[in-house]
């Protein structure tokens, strides 16, 4: 029973090519298996999330983080009503767009892009991916996905301004996108904050004692796991606190956002398109735990002295390989060279290694430029 906001399959704005409806799978059913099926999708288990392969190979990498991100989005899509698998969909698909080496990567392509007047976004690099680069079907370019899952591609974290990007006018950029994609801006949010936290653990870059003093939410529930297991192991306190913290943001995410549209008497997907703002939220408080522990994250983790070595070594691996296929683009390969001129240079080049898996970049790199010390 889908809730009266939520999007109802029958209100989809369909595919670009239209095709014959499946026996019985529904069109976003067969967006998911479409996202799953693709060669991006595979590459991401070979792209960093936060940690790069050197520290362990039992530390999240992308695909796992999206499994989880996909896991988390599915229970609360429930718990409120909304269309699971949309929203599925668009956990599956949220960072398919990301580049080799994590926000670092994605970083160093940006500002590689500026030196020639343009950026890369992953969100825009992703609906590059599903429109062209995937080519599995005879009938169509790239997996000819419903518009709903188009959109939610691009505004699942951010919005768009039509002045500045007319290429996404058909996207009804003036209006909020359906829950379901609001909503995996905070199941992404809830996944990597938790989950960074524990890997961060693991990796010895953080301590105990030292998530305890800077995520005041970790350790109102490690005091009650203490209290009442005080002869448990450590790592299980932890891990038990972990999960408690876990399913405080998601049933106050659920929760607040129920209240949300009760009080803003949203009770269509046309108001929820219309509304002022976003409806997905945290409560202010909630809110407030989640900002401690993004910043704990950032202060103490993102930006460690262990990890900023790797992020320096991978931008400056993106860079050297950015100026590399500029200056000798027959090096690229075919597939590729043969968009110029109808694509520029830069951004084939941009595309080129966007899709690259950490392994084959330093593959790449080995071969053309030299020595680096990251290992993927
Ligand atoms: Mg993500």
């Amino acid at each position: 029973m889908l809730a009266e906001y939520a999007f109802p399959n029958a209100s989809s704005q369909g595919r670009r090519h239209p095709e014959e409806h499946h026996a019985y799978r529904d069109d976003f059913q067969r967006d998911r298996d479409r996202v799953i099926h693709s060669r991006a999708f595979r590459r991401l288990e070979n792209k960093t999330q936060v940690f790069t392969h050197r520290f362990s190979d039992h530390f999240r990498n992308r695909l796992t983080h999206t499994i989880e991100v996909a896991q988390i989005t599915r229970t609360v899509a429930a718990e409120l009503g909304l269309n699971l698998d949309l929203a599925e969909t668009l956990a599956l698909v949220h960072d398919i767009g990301h580049p080799p080496f994590g926000h670092a990567g994605e970083k160093a392509l940006d500002q590689a892009m500026r030196a020639s007047g343009e950026c890369f976004d992953h969100n825009l690099h992703a609906l590059r991916i599903v429109e062209h680069f995937e080519q599995r079907y005879i009938a169509f370019r790239g997996l000819n996905l419903t518009f709903e899952v188009r959109e939610g591609i691009i505004k699942h974290s951010r919005d768009y301004a039509e002045a500045e990007y007319p290429q996404l006018a058909e996207y009804r950029l003036a209006e909020r996108p359906p829950l379901e994609a609001q909503l995996v801006d905070l199941t992404d949010e809830i996944a990597y904050n938790t989950a960074d936290l524990d890997d961060g653990l693991e990796s010895g870059i953080i301590t105990l004692e030292g998530v305890r003093r800077g995520v005041p939410v970790l350790e109102k529930f490690y005091r009650e796991v203490d209290a009442a297991h005080p002869d448990a192991l450590e790592k299980l306190k932890f891990n038990e606190a972990l999960k408690r913290m876990l399913n405080h943001l998601v049933g106050d995410l659920i929760s607040n956002t129920r209240a949300r549209l009760k009080d803003g008497s949203v009770d269509s997907l046309e108001k929820v398109r219309r509304h002022s703002e976003r409806l997905t939220a945290f409560s202010p408080a909630v809110e407030a735990e989640r900002r401690q522990a993004k910043q704990f994250l950032y202060d103490h983790l993102y930006f460690s002295p262990a990890l900023s070595r790797d992020k320096e070594e991978s931008e400056r691996i993106i860079a050297e390989m950015f100026r590399f296929y500029l200056a000798e683009p027959e090096k690229l390969p075919a597939s590729y060279r043969s968009q110029l001129p109808e694509v520029s240079l830069p951004r084939l080049v941009c595309d080129y290694l966007a899709g690259m898996t950490d392994t084959f970049i330093l593959e790449q790199f080995r071969e053309h430029i030299g020595e680096t010390r990251l290992h993927a």
